[in-house]
Formats: C-alpha cells, sequence, structure tokens
C-alpha cells in the first residue's frame, strides 16, 4: 500500500488552465500585422494602457510603414487633446526627480487625477539611462493603476526626441491623462525642449550644492515658474530655508515674466513628504491665474509656432544627410577642410548647392 506523504504519489491530472485574457495573447503573441489605425484610436479612447504603450512604440519606430500609421493615429486622437496640465521637472541627477515624483505623483493620483510620467534624455548615453530608465526608481508609481511611465525615447538628436515626446504627450492626453510630467536632466538644451512643449516649469535644486554644480544658468532659472529646494529634512532644514531665500532674492533680479505670475521659491522633503501640497496649490494657482489672463492659451500658440519651425529645420537636416549625393561627398569635402585645402564656407556652400 501507498504511503500518502510518498514524494511517489501520483495525483489526478489538472486540467489546462484557460488563457489568462485572450485579448492579451493577441496583442503581445507573434502577430505579424500591426493593429488598425481605429484599433489602436479606440483603444487608447477607452483607456488602455497596452494599446498607449503600442502606439508610442510605433511613433518612436523608425520605420516607414510605422511611422505611417502613426501619424493617422496621432491625426485621430489630436482632437481629444490638449486638455492636460503639462509640467517640466527638471534637476541635475542626484537633485532627487525621481523621488520627488514618485511621491508627489502619488499624491497627485491619490486625488484622482491621472498622470503620465515621459522624459527626455537625448544623451541617454551620457547620463547612462538614469533618467527613467531604471523603474525601480518610481516603485510606487509604476505599480500605480492610475499613472503611466514611460522611460526616455532613447538617443538621436534633441530635436528627435523631443518631437517624439511631443507626440507621447498628445496620445497620453487622448488617453485621459489629465497630468504629464516631462522629466530632464539639468545639465544642456533639453530644459529648453522641455520648456517648449510644457505649461509650467519647475526647478528642483538641493542646498549646498552650489550653482555651478546643479547646472543653473540664469536662463533655467528665468524660465523656471516655480523652484523648489529638495531634501528639507532633518538636519538640511535650516540650509535649505537659507538657499530659499537667496534664490528668492535672485528671481528679484529677473524682469516680471509674461505669464503675470510670479514665481516661488518652494522647499520640501520628497523622502518625508512635506512641503507636496504647497507645491501642487502653486501649480493649481498658476494655471487659474495664466487661463484667466489668457497667457496659458498664447504659450501653446507660441509652442505649436516653434514646433512648425522645429519640424522644418529637423526636415532640412535629414534631407540634406541622408541625400545619397551629399552622402558621397561629405567624407572627401570634410577631409579637405580639416587639411586646410578648402575653408569651411566655400565647403558648406558647396555642399548646400548640390541638394538646391
Ligand atoms: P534624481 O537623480 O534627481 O532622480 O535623484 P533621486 O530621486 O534618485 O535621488 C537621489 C538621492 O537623494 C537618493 O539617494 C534619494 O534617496 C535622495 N533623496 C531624494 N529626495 C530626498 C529628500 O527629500 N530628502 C533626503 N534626505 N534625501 C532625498
Amino acid at each position: 500500500m501507498m504511503n500518502d506523504n510518498s514524494t511517489l504519489t501520483v495525483n489526478d491530472g489538472v486540467a489546462q488552465p484557460p488563457m489568462i485574457n485572450p485579448n492579451v495573447s493577441q496583442l503581445f503573441g507573434r502577430r505579424q500585422t500591426l493593429p488598425e489605425v481605429e484599433e489602436y484610436v479606440e483603444g487608447i479612447r477607452a483607456g488602455s494602457v497596452v494599446m498607449l504603450s503600442r502606439a508610442i512604440t510605433l511613433v518612436e519606430s523608425r520605420r516607414h510603414d510605422h511611422q505611417q500609421v502613426a501619424r493617422k493615429v496621432l491625426e485621430a486622437c489630436r482632437p481629444y487633446s490638449g486638455r492636460s496640465i503639462r509640467i517640466g521637472i527638471t534637476g541635475v541627477p542626484g537633485a532627487g526627480k525621481s523621488t520627488f515624483i514618485e511621491t508627489f505623483g502619488g499624491m497627485m493620483t491619490a486625488r484622482g487625477h491621472k498622470l503620465a510620467v515621459l522624459a527626455i534624455d537625448p544623451g541617454s548615453e551620457r547620463s547612462k539611462g538614469s533618467i527613467l530608465g531604471d523603474k525601480t526608481r518610481m516603485e510606487t508609481l509604476s505599480a500605480d493603476p492610475r499613472a503611466f511611465i514611460r522611460p526616455s525615447p532613447g538617443t538621436g538628436s534633441l530635436g528627435g526626441v523631443a518631437r517624439k515626446t511631443g507626440e507621447t504627450v498628445i496620445l497620453c492626453e487622448a488617453a485621459g491623462f489629465d497630468y504629464i510630467f516631462i522629466e530632464t536632466i539639468g545639465v544642456g538644451q533639453s530644459e529648453i525642449a522641455v520648456h517648449s512643449m510644457t505649461d509650467f516649469f519647475l526647478l528642483l535644486l538641493i542646498s549646498g550644492a552650489g550653482d555651478e554644480l546643479q547646472g543653473i544658468k540664469r536662463g533655467v532659472m528665468e524660465m523656471s515658474d516655480l523652484i523648489v529646494i529638495n531634501k528639507a529634512d532633518g538636519a538640511n532644514i535650516p540650509k535649505a530655508q537659507q538657499a530659499q531665500a537667496q534664490y528668492q532674492s535672485a528671481l528679484h533680479l529677473f524682469p516680471a515674466p509674461p505669464s503675470g505670475w510670479t514665481p516661488h521659491v518652494l522647499t520640501c522633503s520628497a523622502l518625508e513628504k512635506t512641503g507636496l501640497d504647497t507645491i501642487l496649490h502653486n501649480i493649481e494657482e498658476y494655471v487659474s491665474i495664466t487661463k484667466a489672463n489668457g497667457y496659458f492659451d498664447q504659450r501653446r500658440r507660441e509652442q505649436a509656432r516653434y514646433r512648425m519651425y522645429e519640424t522644418i529645420n529637423e526636415t532640412l537636416q535629414n534631407n540634406f544627410y541622408h541625400n545619397e549625393r551629399i552622402a558621397a561627398q561629405l567624407e572627401r569635402v570634410e577631409q579637405q577642410v580639416a587639411a586646410g585645402e578648402l575653408n569651411p564656407y566655400e565647403a558648406a556652400g558647396y555642399l548646400l548647392r548640390i541638394i538646391n
């Protein structure tokens, strides 16, 4: 007789469980054909994160057929876009951006908002993917059903990355996200790109690190709608308050911004979740003031104009460098310039005439 505890006991077979969700397997399966444009749009409009993610992947793809579908999906989504509050967040690595987005974003979703977090990081090789690349940086928010986190579209020209992010914003808005955070590392031109696609620009700083180290250029401070000194906790509180006073007086030296809103300097602790309420209150106040005085819409119209010129520049550049006749001559001409045989202006003129 067999011992009941024997590991040799043979149990009755269990029927194969059904597929968890046949639609999911269809979406992730080895299906070769892409969904139809309508499927994307309906999925996005219904708030499907799977469809939203797939549409963003299309937008980011370099393949011509993907780009064609992406264009149509974007056009169909555009009428449902524009209704979110777009917030740019910048600060050097270590300032606490991801900790801040995690706790501040969590507070917003707890209040019923739907939040999408995107990133612009064209030099992700330089920053070693420290920006949103590692989702564990925002563990709670990643698991939050009211939040959607999408890392930067990766390397490429800043213009290209910015365009893809701008298009991703449209898709997220069509999917019903009412707040969009666009994160960037404050070390280069990417702040300008983020500023050109957001309604509100938040600069996250820490005390005691020095302006130079934090890459704070006058221009970045000047375009900030709110400066927040993070890590105002424990023994660091007095230093944070001192920094707050210093930056506040530095801001007074700038001319009054066209928004009609006076930028404030606040302190917070992303870690201890203090000061976050006041930050949200500031953002809400900014939105209501600038919507009332017309600046909110005016800024978006200016951004549309800027985007047009960006697209023209990007297209001209692409057409130039992808032109076969240019490609055939570029290296030779470049070498002649480097060897001092040809002056750079003549060389540029010669190459430009090839495509004109
Ligand atoms: P990021 O590179 O700007 O995204 O910065 P992180 O969010 O990764 O934060 C860098 C370090 O600062 C981490 O060790 C965080 O735990 C710490 N940090 C972030 N926010 C705070 C804060 O409010 N207080 C303190 N004491 N540390 C913080």
